[in-house]
């Protein structure tokens, strides 16, 4: 087979035959080649009109009809299959070939793959792919982590292929060596967790709250798209509020069983930012609200031996609906600014940690189109990274600082009115809870750091005098000992 393959896809289930596609109506010639050969046969029976594939029955085949230095793009189940494809490829590879595993993998997995092939002279370049397999094929936001060598040679390729800004910009950037382009695809997931929830609760809040229907909110979300909460999430929200099920003429949501499934980047999210010490508690508080309505058992039982509690009808009536309505769009943006805050503070302190340079207005510039939390206030955060001002925490950022004052009463109002009523909003009043304790002067830490020190002589620090502290709890009246 003669090398003429411009860029490889190993994978063609649902992302690797749209990104193979995707390559193809950009002018690439892409080799395509799966595990399973009938899913390459009818990869090539559907589109093989669409752009040049060279198709190949093994890796061997596959790898000799791509040019050189090689480019192969991994689109394969993550995990293990994953370190499958990696080996039978770098086993027949040469040294200044790059590999990308575009798949959602760990980002420790790829700083070890990364490690392992760069004592290979293999390029290994972890990249992050969000939108699905319509974003794969109509343009992705795309984020890769890798040398910058292969970077040089996959920018044109991959600025070609991802989603367009509305500017015209391509939406990926090189996010930084080995790890750092699929640790900032997982906490885009995980902020995703938290936008998703967030909505979520919006909803509830208004048809348990407010007695609307679904097709009513629908008509609001379709309203607040127009909004600063313009963006994918809120538009597709108003769509599946609006579908009527077919077979029952209900609305679709009331047939859907209310139980939120996951793959584990949320969860990895949140692992992740426990090690760092980072608090992400709207993402935490979405994923746990997903593990909630998955206990099955438990909340059969809730049902079977039900709790007392409040009407959930909120204290609005026919006059007020439309200002609490407006009330609940402020609370949701609020809580949606700390939660993207706290994804940046996770990336931002993974970066100090494994000492990637991570540049956040490039990050949330590449979410901007092409991804599922594509949104029009990403501008907004982009800038405010740009200026310096969101150094600390984009809650900083004059825009958004001043946008979550402005929102903060109706926030408190739409918390305590759930509060009242019994309706979960997890994301919202935690979000608001990390909000107040940024805003205290003092926290209650000192009574734990007091505990603490009682009880294990965990020593603490005094606000007037530099050092470290322990006192002798059981004897009352004796000094201090200050230990270092
Ligand atoms: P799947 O995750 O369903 O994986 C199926 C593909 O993996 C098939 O091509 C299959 O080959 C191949 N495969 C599985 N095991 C092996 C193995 N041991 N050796 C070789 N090939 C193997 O496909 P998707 O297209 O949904 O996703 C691909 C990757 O993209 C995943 O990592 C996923 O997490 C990620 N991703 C998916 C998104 C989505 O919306 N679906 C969005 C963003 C990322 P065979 O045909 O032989 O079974």
């Amino acid at each position: 087979m003669t090398a003429e393959a411009n860029v490889g896809v190993v994978g063609l289930a649902a992302m690797g035959a749209s990104l193979s596609r995707n390559l193809a109506r950009h002018g690439y010639k892409v080799a395509v080649y799966n595990r399973t050969y009938a899913r390459t046969e009818n990869f090539m029976k559907n589109y093989a009109s669409e752009g040049e594939f060279f198709p190949s029955k093994t890796v061997r085949e596959f790898v000799d009809s791509l040019e050189k230095p090689r480019v192969a793009i991994i689109m394969v189940k993550a995990g293990q299959p994953t370190d499958d494809v990696i080996e039978e490829l770098a086993a027949v590879m040469d040294k200044g070939d790059i590999i990308v595993d575009a798949g959602n993998a760990y980002f420790k997995d790829t700083m070890r793959r990364e490690k392992a092939m760069a004592a290979r002279g293999i390029h290994f370049v972890g990249c992050g792919v969000s939108g699905g397999e319509e974003g794969a094929l109509l343009g992705p936001s795309m984020m890769p982590g890798g040398s910058d060598e292969s970077w040089e040679r996959l920018k044109p390729m991959f600025e070609a292929i991802a989603a367009k800004a509305s500017d015209g910009t391509p939406c990926v950037a090189h996010i930084g060596p080995n790890g750092a382009g699929h640790f900032v695809k997982m906490v885009h997931n995980g902020i995703e967790y938290a936008d998703m929830q967030l909505i979520a609760e919006s909803y509830d809040l208004m048809r348990r709250g407010l007695k609307m229907t679904p097709a009513e909110i629908g008509d609001v979300f379709e309203q607040w798209n127009k909004t600063d909460l313009d963006s994918y999430l809120v538009e597709i929200t108003a769509e599946v509020l609006h579908k009527v099920d077919d077979k029952t003429g209900m609305p679709l949501v009331d047939v859907i069983v209310d139980h939120a499934g996951m793959k584990g980047t949320g969860t990895w999210t949140v692992q992740t930012a426990l090690s760092l010490e980072v608090p992400v508690t709207g993402i935490a508080e979405a994923v746990f609200a997903r593990g909630l309505s998955g206990q099955t058992e438990l909340r059969e039982k809730a049902q079977a031996d039900p709790f007392d509690g409040p009407d959930p009808k909120f204290d609005v009536d026919d006059e007020q609906r439309d200002d609490f309505i407006e009330h609940i769009r402020k609370a949701l943006y609020a809580s949606k600014i700390v939660a993207y805050a706290q994804g940046f503070n996770e990336i931002a302190a993974a970066g100090k940690h494994y000492g990637w340079d991570i540049d956040m207005a490039e990050v949330a510039r590449i979410w901007r189109a092409g991804c599922i939390i594509r949104a029009k206030f990403l501008d907004r955060i982009s800038e405010a990274f740009e200026s310096g001002t969101a150094d600390i925490s984009l809650l900083f950022a004059p825009y958004f600082k001043s946008g979550i004052q402005e929102d903060e009463p109706s926030w408190r109002a739409v918390v305590e009115q759930a509060v009242r009523h019994g309706i979960p909003c997890p994301v919202f009043s935690s979000s608001l809870a990390y909000f107040d304790g940024l805003r205290s002067k003092r926290l209650p830490a000192s009574l734990i750091q007091g505990q603490r020190d009682l009880f294990g002589a965990h020593t603490y620090q005094r606000v007037d005098e530099p050092g470290v502290f322990h006192t002798l709890w059981t004897e009352p009246g004796k000094p201090e000992i200050k230990e270092k």
